[in-house]
């Protein structure tokens, strides 16, 4: 069981959860709870780090940012103890979680389960903090905003659980942010694949690492609200949405929404477009702009390049995380002798909106669909890029709510019953 911020966020909630943790004790289920800081914790947190610094030392915020879990591991175990489960928590450091050194993003390698499932089988919940891990070096690390949903996914895989469910704010996966578009409608399957590509534009309801590792290792995840009654369903009887195999999706009654051509939309506000101009059109440009970034371990994402103006230089643009934004800023302009651009522009106001879905690979027009769409509200697009299930279009971000409301209605995921 993986309780997300909101569900953790003070004594209140942290004692419901409890309550639920118990019912699954009670029903004769062997369980570890993975949890994440409180809601708002983490990016206190992290505004703490920048506030000390913009160029913080990647290790030491990791430092600082795995402390919010450290707090709510602690205190459930506090909680379940006081409702009469016995309940022990294990931090990274002490399973180890073991992780790479890419900190403020590690990735977990191996997680030693051998304390863990000795203190499970005596009886005791485990309780993981989220998000954390430790490096070779003994250094704490992080896997990244969202992780806790990973960390949960990973112990899960390494105690051969079940399954893992992922308590949140909402009762499951829906075609958009249902935040955001009232009518979105809950899916009861998404394919690991789909749901992979979601995430990773966007769908934050799930680390898009979890689901990677979720799809690596088979393990079958549910996202289900932690925000129900103490007469809830019980989570053995799949309220929520689960995460499956294409096989078991396909076995689904016609009609269903995993059988459209479009899953769902996703948008992503923690972009941020760079522009070098004047960059020379020769062999070797591109690679002296993306080597310095690649170095600083940070993601590039869409790229377009323009054509060449008439005196041999073009202009390049491409957009990385928000987060990255300074150290990328910074490596570039070191390596402004070797790139040669005459300016180096950056826009933080854009947004990246993605339609989703394995239907795209048979059925020509969605791109299509998508700016005629945009285009008719006069939705001005900077870049597109698509992979075989999605396209994705950079816009101005006073315009993302908008967007996915149009393209929801365009594709014909808006839920039946709900008013217009
Ligand atoms: P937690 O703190 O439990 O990890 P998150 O805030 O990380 O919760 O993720 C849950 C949120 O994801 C929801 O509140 C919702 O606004 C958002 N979300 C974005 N896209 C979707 C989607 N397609 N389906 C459901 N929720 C979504
Ligand atoms: N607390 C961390 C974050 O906000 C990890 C998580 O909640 O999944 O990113
Ligand atoms: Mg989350």
């Amino acid at each position: 069981m993986k309780f997300g911020g909101t569900s953790m966020a003070g004594i209140e909630r942290i004692r419901s959860v409890a309550a639920r943790v118990k019912r699954e004790v009670d029903a004769g289920n062997q369980v570890a709870v993975v949890v994440s800081a409180m809601a708002g914790e983490t990016d206190r947190l992290v505004g703490f780090c920048r506030e000390a610094s913009s160029l913080y030392d990647p290790r030491e915020y990791d430092v600082v940012v795995a402390a919010g879990e450290q707090i709510t591991s602690g205190l459930l175990a506090i909680a379940l103890q006081a409702a009469g489960v016995p309940a022990r928590s294990w931090l990274g450091w002490q399973l180890p979680i073991q992780t790479d050194a890419a900190h403020a993003k590690a990735r977990i390698g191996e997680i030693a389960v051998d304390a863990l499932a000795a203190s499970m089988a005596a009886g005791e919940v485990a309780v993981i903090p989220g998000f954390q891990g430790l490096a070779e070096d003994g250094r704490v690390t992080t896997l990244g905003r969202g992780g806790s949903d990973t960390s949960a996914v990973a112990v899960a895989a390494a105690i051969k659980a079940d399954r893992c469910d992922i308590y949140t704010d909402v009762d499951g996966v829906y075609t958009t942010d249902p935040r955001i578009v009232p009518r979105a409608r809950k899916l009861n399957k998404v394919t690991y694949e789909e749901m992979l590509e979601l995430a990773s534009v966007g769908a934050k309801v799930l680390q898009t690492r979890s689901v990677g590792l979720a799809m690596k290792e088979q393990v079958r995840v549910q996202v289900l609200s932690s925000f129900t009654g103490p007469d809830a369903p019980m989570a053995d009887t799949l309220p929520g949405t689960m995460i499956v195999g294409e096989e078991e999706a396909g076995q689904q009654e016609n009609g269903d929404v995993e059988r459209q051509l479009i899953t769902g939309i996703a948008h992503d506000k923690n972009e941020a477009k760079i522009t070098l101009t004047s960059v020379p059109d020769q062999p070797g440009a591109v690679s002296a702009i993306f080597e310095p970034l690649a170095a600083a371990n940070i993601n590039v994402d869409m790229i377009i390049q323009n054509i060449a103006h008439n005196h041999g230089s073009t202009d390049v643009t491409f957009t990385v995380p928000s987060a990255d934004l300074a150290r990328s800023l910074e490596a570039l302009n070191q390596a402004r002798e070797s790139i040669g651009f005459a300016e180096l522009v950056h826009d933080t106001r854009v947004a990246k909106v993605s339609v989703v879905g394995v239907g795209m690979r048979s059925h020509a027009g969605v791109a299509s669909t998508m700016f005629t769409t945009l285009g008719k509200r006069g939705i001005n697009i900077q870049a597109i890029s698509t992979s075989e299930i999605k396209v994705s279009v950079l816009i101005h971000e006073d315009e993302t709510e908008l967007a996915v409301r149009m393209l929801h209605t365009a594709y014909g995921l808006d839920a039946a019953d709900a008013a217009a």
